[in-house]
C-alpha cells in the first residue's frame, strides 16, 4: 500500500496521510524487528524505511540524494545476508519506477542506476560473507579444537603415579556432557545458527523414539516431539537440509519457541552405527550454505569420538576396577596353606566380583565336602556326617562341570526341573560352576550362584576363573604342604606320631600340666617275643604285627591320647588329664584287645600279647625324663614278671 501510494505520488499530493501511514508501518516494524532480536533478518523492516525514505525524496524534490542509497546498501550487508540485501536493491529500482513514468528518456540513466546498485549489493554481500566465515567460523572452530587438545594433554601419565593417574584418566572422561555442550556451542558459533542439539536415541531403542542429549538453548526451550525429520534421519541415517523450513515446523522433530526458516538434519555416524542426530537451525532463509554443511559434518566426526570415548570409559574403570580386585584376593589365596582359609577368601573375592552366592566344594574321595558357603542352607541331617557336610554329586546339575572337567555358565536355569545343587537351596536362576584343577587332577569345585538372570557377563567369568586357577594352585600347595608335615611328624609304618614328635608332646602336656594341675598319665607298651616273630614268619608279617596292633592303640584310647611309636616294637601313648588309676584301665583295656586279637599273615594266624608301664606325673615324677624313666622301670618290672600285664610304677616302688 505504501508503494502504491508512492507510485500515486502521494507523498507530494498527500503528504499527511502518506507519511502517517508509511512511518506507522515503519515503526511497527522496527518495533517487532528489534524487540524480536532478529537482526539479521527483517526484510519487513528495512523495506519499510526505504519507502519511507523514498516518499521524503519525492515530497521534497530531493533527486540529488538518491546516491545515498549506495551507502545505504553497503551498511544493510554489513547486518543481513545476501538474502536480504538483494531484494532491497530490487525494492529501490521499483520504487524508482515513477520517475519513468513521468520521464521515458530517463530510462537508460535509470538501468545504469539499477545496475549499479544491484551489483553494489551483490559485491558487498558477498565480501562481508567471506569475511564473517573466514573470520568467525575458523577462529571458533579453531578454538574449540585446541581446547579439546588441552583437556587430552593434561592427562599426562607420566607425571602423575599408579593409582592417582587411573582415578584421575577415569574422572576426565566423566566430563563427556561438558565436552559435548562445547562442541555444541562451538558448532553454533561456527555455522550462525541460532540453536544446535544433539539428539540420541531412546533409552529403550526398539521404541524408535529419542531424546535430547544435549542443547545449546536452556533447558526446556527445545522440546522434543519425537517424530518428523529427525525420527526420519534416525530411520535412514541420511542428512536433510531445508532453507525454508517454517511450513514444515512441526515436522521438524522438535518445537522452540523462536522460528525455525532454516533447519540441518545430520546424523551421527560412528562408522557404520549411528550415535545420534546433530541439528542447527537459524531463523533466516538459506542460512547453512553448502560449505557451513561441511564444517558441521567435520564437527560431527569429532562428536562422535567424545561418544565412543564415554562408551568405552566405563568399560575401561570397571575391568581395571575388576583386576585390582583379581591381584589383591589372588595374593589372599597364595597367602594361605589351611584350606578352609583358602575356601573363605576364594569366595569372598568372587563376592567383590559379583554379588551373588558362593559354595566351595572339595574332592573328598568319589564324593564333594562343602567347606564354606556364602550362602544359608539347610541340611538334611543324612548329608552331615561328623562336623562334615559331604554329597554325591550325582543327579545334580553342577556334577556336569565335574564330569567334563570344563566351567559351565547356565544364563537361565527357569526351566530346569531336576536339582541344581546337592542339597537345597533358593530359587537359582543362573548358576557358574568352575572346576578345580590342578595338574590335570580335580581338587574341587566352585559354584557361584544367582536369583537373577544371566547375572555374569564374559569379564566376570574371565577373572572369577583365573581366581579359581589360582585357588586350585593354593589348594594343591596346601596338600602339598600337609603331605610334607605329616611325613615329619608321624611314623611311615604306622601312622603313628614318631619319636622326635612324641618328646615334644610330651614337653607341651607337662607344661599345660604346670598351669592346671591334672594329672598326666604316660604308657609304654613293648611287644612280648616279638623277636620270635620276625625270625619263624619273617619281617614282613612282624611288620603287619606292628601295624595291626597300632590300629589295636588307635581304638583302645581316646580322642585326647596321643599314640606314638616310641622305638622298634615299643610303643607310647599320653594320656592327659588321667591319674593312675584310668592310666591302669586303657591299659588294660589295650593290652587285653591285643591279646585276644590275632593277625593273618600269608602262611599262618599270629597272635601276640603287650607288656604295659606306667607312670603319672606330678604323683609319679616332676620332669618329662623322670617320668619317661618311671614308666620305663615298670614296664621292666612287668617283663621280668611274666609279661602280659600291665604294672603301675607307684605300685613297684611298694
Ligand atoms: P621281649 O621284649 O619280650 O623281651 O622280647 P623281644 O623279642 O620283643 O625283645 P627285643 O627287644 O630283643 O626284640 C625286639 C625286636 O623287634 C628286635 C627287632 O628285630 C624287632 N624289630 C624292631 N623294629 C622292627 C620293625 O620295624 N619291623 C620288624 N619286623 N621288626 C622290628
Ligand atoms: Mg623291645
Ligand atoms: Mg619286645
Amino acid at each position: 500500500m505504501t508503494w502504491a501510494g508512492l507510485l500515486k505520488d502521494f507523498p507530494a499530493t498527500m503528504p499527511v496521510l502518506w507519511f502517517s501511514f508509511s512511518a506507522a508501518t515503519a515503526i511497527v516494524y522496527s518495533i517487532l524487528h528489534f524487540t524480536s532480536k532478529r537482526k539479521k533478518a527483517s526484510v519487513e523492516f528495512l523495506f519499510s524505511m526505504a519507502l519511507l525514505f523514498a516518499g521524503i525524496i519525492t515530497a521534497l524534490n530531493l533527486a540529488w540524494l538518491t546516491p545515498v542509497y549506495f551507502p545505504l546498501v553497503v551498511s544493510a550487508s554489513v547486518f543481513y545476508g545476501w538474502q536480504t540485501v538483494v531484494p532491497l536493491s530490487f525494492l529501490v529500482m521499483l520504487l524508482r519506477l515513477k520517475a519513468l513514468f513521468v520521464n521515458p528518456e530517463l530510462l537508460g540513466e535509470e538501468i545504469a542506476f539499477s545496475a549499479s546498485l544491484l551489483l553494489t549489493a551483490v559485491i558487498s554481500s558477498v565480501i562481508l560473507d567471506r569475511f564473517r566465515q573466514g573470520k568467525g567460523k575458523d577462529y571458533a572452530a579453531l578454538k574449540t579444537i585446541k581446547h579439546a587438545d588441552e583437556a587430552i594433554t593434561e592427562t599426562d601419565m607420566d607425571l602423575i603415579d599408579g593409582n592417582e593417574a587411573v582415578s584421575h584418566y577415569f574422572s576426565s572422561m566423566l566430563k563427556a556432557d561438558e565436552e559435548i555442550k562445547e562442541l555444541l556451542l562451538a558448532i553454533k558459533h561456527a555455522v550462525f545458527a541460532d540453536s544446535v542439539n544433539f539428539f540420541v536415541p531412546h533409552q529403550s531403542a526398539s521404541s524408535g523414539g529419542f531424546t535430547l542429549r544435549c542443547s545449546t538453548e536452556e533447558k526446556g526451550d527445545i522440546i522434543t516431539i519425537g517424530k518428523g525429520i529427525i525420527a526420519e534421519c534416525f530411520k535412514t541415517k541420511k542428512t536433510f537440509y531445508s532453507g525454508e523450513a517454517n511450513k514444515s515446523i512441526s515436522e521438524i522433530g522438535y518445537i522452540k519457541n523462536k522460528k525455525v526458516s532454516s533447519i540441518l538434519i545430520m546424523p551421527v555416524m560412528d562408522s557404520y552405527t549411528l550415535t545420534g542426530v546433530l541439528t542447527a537451525d537459524s531463523p533466516i532463509y538459506h542460512a547453512f550454505s553448502e560449505p557451513v554443511r561441511n564444517t558441521m559434518q567435520m564437527f560431527a566426526a569429532h562428536l562422535v569420538r567424545i561418544i565412543e570415548r564415554e562408551r568405552i570409559y566405563p568399560k575401561l574403570e570397571r575391568d581395571y576396577n575388576g583386576l585390582k580386585i583379581l591381584n589383591e584376593e589372588s595374593s589372599k589365596l597364595v597367602a594361605s596353606l589351611n584350606l578352609n582359609v583358602i575356601a573363605e577368601k576364594l569366595c569372598e573375592g568372587a563376592g567383590k566380583i559379583a554379588s551373588s552366592h558362593a559354595f566351595f566344594f572339595l574332592v573328598s574321595g568319589k564324593q564333594f565336602e562343602l567347606i564354606y558357603t556364602t550362602d544359608r542352607i539347610s541340611l538334611h541331617e543324612s548329608q552331615t556326617a561328623g562336623n562334615k557336610t559331604i554329597f554325591d554329586l550325582k543327579g545334580a546339575f553342577i556334577n556336569i562341570a565335574v564330569e567334563n572337567r570344563q566351567p559351565i555358565y547356565m544364563a537361565d536355569m527357569k526351566d530346569y526341573r531336576a536339582s541344581v545343587l546337592p542339597f537345597s537351596a533358593e530359587d537359582i536362576r543362573s548358576i557358574f560352576v568352575i572346576p578345580l584343577i590342578y595338574e590335570s587332577k580335580l581338587l574341587g569345585l566352585f559354584v557361584m550362584s544367582s536369583g537373577k538372570a544371566d547375572f555374569l557377563d564374559t569379564f566376570q567369568m574371565e577373572l572369577l576363573k583365573v581366581m579359581c586357577n589360582q585357588a586350585a594352585t593354593s589348594i594343591a600347595n596346601a596338600k602339598l604342604h600337609a603331605e610334607i608335615e605329616k611325613l615329619a611328624t608321624t611314623d611311615g609304618l604306622t601312622g603313628l606320631l614318631n619319636h622326635r614328635v612324641f618328646q615334644e608332646k610330651l614337653s607341651e602336656e607337662l607344661k599345660k600340666l604346670s598351669r592346671y594341675s591334672e594329672p598326666t598319665s604316660l604308657l609304654l607298651a613293648d611287644i612280648d617275643f616279638f623277636k620270635k616273630i620276625n625270625d619263624t614268619y619273617g619281617h614282613p608279617s612282624g611288620d603287619l604285627v606292628l601295624k595291626e596292633v597300632s590300629n589295636i592303640i588307635r581304638e583302645a584310647i581316646r580322642d585326647i591320647d596321643m599314640p606314638a611309636r616310641y622305638g622298634g616294637e615299643e610303643f607310647a601313648a599320653i594320656l592327659p588329664r588321667t591319674d593312675s588309676k584310668g592310666a591302669m584301665n586303657i591299659a588294660e583295656r589295650l593290652r587285653k584287645a591285643v591279646m585276644s586279637a590275632s593277625f593273618s599273615s600269608d602262611t599262618s594266624q599270629l597272635k601276640v600279647t603287650l607288656s604295659i608301664g606306667i607312670a603319672t606325673t606330678p604323683s609319679d615324677a616332676k620332669t618329662k625324663e623322670e617320668l619317661i624313666e618311671k614308666a620305663d622301670e615298670a614296664l621292666y618290672y612287668a617283663k621280668h614278671n611274666g609279661r602280659n600285664r600291665s604294672v603301675l610304677w607307684n605300685e613297684i616302688k611298694n
